[in-house]
């Protein structure tokens, strides 16, 4: 049977312990009754939003990613923000190593044909939707995340899936040894994102 198209996702996501520190995290904020939090288990940061995408090119994508080099990067998610289409999120400090992974892929993406929809980064963990409402803590502890790889995810959504669901496709690791860059410096506070 042919494969029909998949929607696809390049990301991190966090194992459980760093899942159960960001859930807690979402706590300690102040929600609207009809927020729709995220739920435990899909916290992520996208790099390159795809959208469907066909067998054959999948097959591209997963050749031209296993070239791509993983340096072990160590994220410090502290930045709270609701940002202007409801959405609240935990934004990490601003990483090099980060914006230079999302780089390096983006630089395999054209030859095999898929075109990224987010040109511009803004490195984010979505908490919850319709949450315009919502107050974050006036003080984040920072979530130290230490990331070893990122993941192709086919996002199959309701009622495809019920619930929808995020499926690891295949997982990009860093090259063993590699020494750990060091932690993010600076975070930026309370700024505001056009819509995505
Ligand atoms: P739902 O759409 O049902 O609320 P979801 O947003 O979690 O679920 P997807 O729409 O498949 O699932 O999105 C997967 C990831 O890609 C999410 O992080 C989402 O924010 C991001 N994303 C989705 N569409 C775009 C887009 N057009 N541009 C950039 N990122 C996108
Ligand atoms: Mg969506």
């Amino acid at each position: 049977m042919i494969q029909p198209p998949r929607r696809l996702f390049i990301g991190l996501i966090p194992e459980r312990p760093i899942q159960l520190q960001i859930q807690r995290h979402c706590r300690e904020w102040a929600w609207p009754t009809d927020a729709r939090p995220e739920r435990f288990g899909r916290y992520h940061i996208t790099l390159h939003f795809l959208g469907d995408v066909g067998l054959g090119p999948e097959h591209l994508l997963r050749r031209a990613l296993r070239k791509v080099a993983v340096e072990p990067l160590e994220l410090e998610l502290c930045v709270p923000e609701v940002w202007r289409n409801n959405v609240a999120v935990l934004r990490p400090a601003n990483h090099d190593g980060l914006q230079a992974l999302y780089d390096r892929i983006a630089l395999v993406l054209p030859a095999t044909g898929l075109q990224p929809s987010q040109p511009q980064f803004k490195p984010h963990v979505t908490l919850a939707r319709n949450a315009g409402q919502a107050t974050p803590p006036a003080a984040t502890k920072p979530i130290r995340w230490r990331v070893n790889e990122f993941v192709l995810v086919w996002s199959v959504l309701f009622p495809q899936a019920k619930p929808a669901r995020y499926e690891i496709v295949e997982r990009f690791g860093a090259t063993p040894g590699q020494a750990l860059s060091p932690p993010a410096t600076n975070g930026q506070q309370g700024e505001q994102l056009p819509l995505l």
